[in-house]
């Protein structure tokens, strides 16, 4: 059996790590051709000491130089690149099979289009490419004969429980009455609005299940994750706002739900570690091992659900309302977002101002035309972060 080459962009991340944790238990199987991290040299060094990739980008140009040096002496077949054109380069590598999209938000655009273009297999993990670039991303794999299998644990589950050999299409899988998407509640689930205006980064953070990049960690704290998971699940599965549904799950042991016409629910269920939905997507359609622990239901007792509540997560309404209305709105919301995460990141605005301006731009840009080329989505980007960032200055 050949080798499947793998490029792992974002490999320093949360989801890089765990990706390296899996191939690195299956050597037989993969061949790690490319890693990319932004700027830290030391995490990077060492993913390429033990994995000696063929490529390895640093986006920022400092750190390249800075790797390049230390690799010069400790792993010298390893071709240090810099910047993002890099990126686009790796993905579309003769010898890589399968791209690890798991660079975070927007900044993973790029070259998540260039992997599709290049026909690759997209193991997405950046839902943020998804969400702002829906139709041009789906054109780019239909245009370069890509498919996508999704990471996101809620997504990678809805994928296992539809018929099998399923592709990710812009149609409604016959059958199919609702995909039910699970949420965690996150560690405000019980918090009082009063509370949560007052709540610090490391608060937001520190989520009761998953351990995770600190955007995601956020979004997750705002319930706009569930959002943006929503409008995910609309491009991956086709299906129509109507069709989808939220359901709070604080255990986090159900990762999502698929119902069907005859009454049946299906579920995939597991310990909340991303490293079974990667290794699902990296194995698919075999199954690998994961070094994840098999579920013990009565160590569990109980699992719990609940409505999810709008008023005190009004982002999750947001991008309910970004969804219904299509145009520029995923875009747009994604982007303030963005900038209102780093902000509260930043300790310059509180948690719930970055509803506040989430909601403000999605009101005013929101009504736009969804970008149709890659360069009028990265425009609308660019406005709606604009446009955040005025926002964000005036609640200084
Ligand atoms: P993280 O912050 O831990 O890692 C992000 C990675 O992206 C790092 O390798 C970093 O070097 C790289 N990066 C950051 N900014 C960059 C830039 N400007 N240019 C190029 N590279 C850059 O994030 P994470 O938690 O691993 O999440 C990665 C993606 O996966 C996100 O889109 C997130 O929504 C999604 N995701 C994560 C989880 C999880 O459990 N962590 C679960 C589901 C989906
Ligand atoms: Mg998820």
């Amino acid at each position: 059996m050949s080798k499947k080459g793998i490029a792992v962009l974002g490999s320093t991340g949360s989801i890089g790590a765990s990706t390296l944790d899996v191939l690195a238990r299956h050597p037989d199987r993969f061949d790690v051709v490319g890693l990319s991290a932004h700027s830290r040299v030391d995490a990077m060094a060492e993913q390429c000491e033990r994995f000696r990739p063929q490529w390895a980008v640093m986006t920022d140009d400092v750190a390249a130089l800075a790797l390049r040096d230390r690799l010069a002496r400790s792993a010298p077949e390893v071709n240090v690149l810099f910047g993002h054109g890099a990126l686009d380069e790796v993905a579309a590598d003769a010898r890589v099979d399968a791209v690890m999209a798991a660079i975070v938000g927007a900044a993973g655009l790029r070259s998540a289009i260039a992997a599709a273009r290049a026909g690759k297999t997209i193991l997405l993990a950046n839902k943020e490419a998804l969400v702002m670039a829906g139709e041009v991303f789906l054109a780019a794999c239909r245009e370069g004969g890509a498919t996508i299998l999704p990471i996101d644990s809620e997504h990678n589950a809805v994928f296992q429980c539809l018929p099998p050999f399923w592709r990710a299409q812009a149609a409604q899988p016959m059958a199919v009455e609702r995909i039910v998407l699970t949420a965690s509640g996150g560690p405000f689930r019980e918090w009082s609005l009063d509370r949560m205006a007052l709540a610090t980064p490391e608060q937001a953070c520190a989520h009761p299940n998953w351990s995770m990049g600190r955007k995601i960690s956020v979004d997750s704290a705002t319930m706009m994750n569930k959002g943006l998971e929503l409008i995910e699940a609309h491009y991956l599965f086709g299906v129509t706002p109507a069709n989808l549904d939220v359901v709070v799950h604080p255990e986090s042991v159900i990762h999502s739900m698929v119902q069907y016409v005859d009454g049946s629910t299906l579920a995939q269920l597991g310990n909340p570690d991303m490293r079974t939905p990667i290794s699902h997507a990296l194995g698919y359609p075999d199954r690998l091992t994961s070094g994840v622990a098999s579920l013990s239901l009565p160590a569990i007792g109980r699992l719990h659900f609940e409505a999810p509540d709008l008023l005190r997560f009004p982002c999750l309404g947001l991008a309910l309302r970004a969804l219904e209305t299509g145009g520029a709105g995923p875009c747009v919301l994604n982007a303030a977002n963005e900038v209102a995460v780093e902000a509260f990141l930043g300790g310059v605005i509180g948690f719930m101002q970055i509803a506040e301006i989430n909601g403000r731009v999605l009101e005013h840009l929101g009504a736009e035309p969804a970008g149709t080329t890659l360069e009028a989505v990265e425009d609308l980007d660019r406005r709606a972060r604009e446009m955040a960032r005025l926002l964000v200055k005036a609640m200084e």
